[in-house]
């Protein structure tokens, strides 16, 4: 089986299409490999590197449209690491969660804890989202965008009729980058940098609106005992002075840096977001059009941009595809592991070009012809 040759006018030019870490540039590669080197092995309490945490820090400002009042704040550990942060220093009393896959669901277990009342959880079917609702006495509302698990989308827009100064939470690690969308809609809009901004893991980043910022000063003034390390006031301090609590990878910073300015020099997110819906929109078209392939997610408003997930007919075995594509240099497009269907799952991030995407589609019908 894995002796299946894919010809060569068949494969895409990069075969990344994981959701994460992902496909990086070469042009990323070959700038760190020049002046990303020069930062390697140097302090990041020192000007060279502060000045690369500035850079990210306003062009991410940038590409999010500048929002009045919004700030950019990082810190170590990448999303999961924040999902503790928030439990611990931005959620007053009890959370509101929608959830309708792994990632919204590991947000709602970090809000489960002895000092937050238990959290509303709104728990939808894989494949399918239900709406945010507002509760009364709910001071924090949480949803993933992007949930990466089963690729659906949720709009990132304000609950209505929320208590006052109730915080929106949008989990953006594989939608920020790739999907353009109002700042103003949410408080606290965090991700990491190994998906749509191809870097690498270990960092959390959040825009945080003013208002989200008043939540971390007040509840760090509270008695409420907070681990320097999860402690989102002490980030936002270090990142005011483009620096974090402890040592940040610099590749990653670098790396990111090079993707934010690629992407405002092409037109920042308008421009990332028609990207991905047409690498997207080939791969829907394609699984609609075939005898053997369906979208998994079969609410075209719920479909996802960033990732794909396709189910194949039960004559056919998504598992032996994605091990001969693997064999010959496409890799990662197997399904989310504790999901357990008979998928596919690709990342059509804003690093992806849409001829990739096409030949990725012409090699996995050459494959499904061959084990037939
Ligand atoms: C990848 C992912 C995460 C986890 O990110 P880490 O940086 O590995 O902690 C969280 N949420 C979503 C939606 C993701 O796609």
């Amino acid at each position: 089986m894995s002796e299946i040759n894919i010809p060569t006018e068949f494969l895409p030019l990069d075969g990344r299409f994981g959701c994460g870490p992902s496909r990086l540039r070469h042009e990323q590669i070959a700038a760190f490999a020049s002046e990303g080197a020069k930062l390697m092995g140097t302090s990041h309490r020192q000007a060279p590197v502060k000045n690369l945490v500035k850079r990210v820090q306003e062009g991410l400002m940038d590409l999010f449209h500048n929002p009045e009042g919004y700030e950019i704040v990082l810190g170590n550990g990448g999303s999961t690491a924040f999902w503790d942060a928030a439990a611990f220093s931005l959620v007053e009393k009890k959370a509101l969660n929608l959830v309708h896959g792994e990632f919204g669901s590991k947000f709602a277990s970090a809000l489960t804890n002895p000092w937050l009342d238990k959290p509303t959880v709104i728990n939808g079917t894989p494949g399918s989202r239900l709406e945010l609702q507002a509760e009364a006495g709910v001071d924090s509302y949480a949803y993933a965008q992007n949930e990466t698990s089963t690729g659906v989308v949720t709009p990132v827009r304000r609950v209505t009729g929320a208590d006052q100064g109730a915080l929106m939470f949008t989990d953006a690690t594989s939608a920020a980058g790739g999907i353009d969308f109002d700042a103003t809609e949410t408080d606290v809009y965090y991700f990491a940098p190994q998906k749509n901004f191809a870097s690498d893991g270990g960092l959390w980043f959040a825009l945080m609106s003013p208002a989200a910022i008043e939540r971390a000063e007040k509840i760090a003034a509270s008695d409420r005992y907070i681990p320097e390390f999860l402690s989102v006031k002490t980030a936002i301090d270090n990142s005011r002075l483009n620096q974090t609590l402890n040592t940040p990878a610099i590749s990653t910073l670098f790396l990111l840096g090079e993707q934010i300015n690629w992407m405002n020099e092409n037109g920042g997110l308008s421009w990332a977001d028609a990207r991905t819906k047409a690498a997207s929109a080939h791969l829907y078209n394609w699984a609609d059009a075939s005898e053997f392939a369906t979208p998994f997610v079969s609410n075209p408003e719920h479909r996802s941009q960033v990732v794909v997930t396709i189910d194949f007919n039960d004559s056919i075995d998504a598992a032996a595809i994605a091990k001969v594509l693997r064999a010959n240099g496409i890799v990662d497009v197997e399904p989310y592991r504790k999901l357990g269907r008979n998928q596919l799952r690709v990342a059509t991030f804003t690093a992806t070009e849409l001829a990739d995407v096409q030949k990725l589609t012409q090699a996995i019908d050459f494959v499904v012809g061959e084990l037939a």
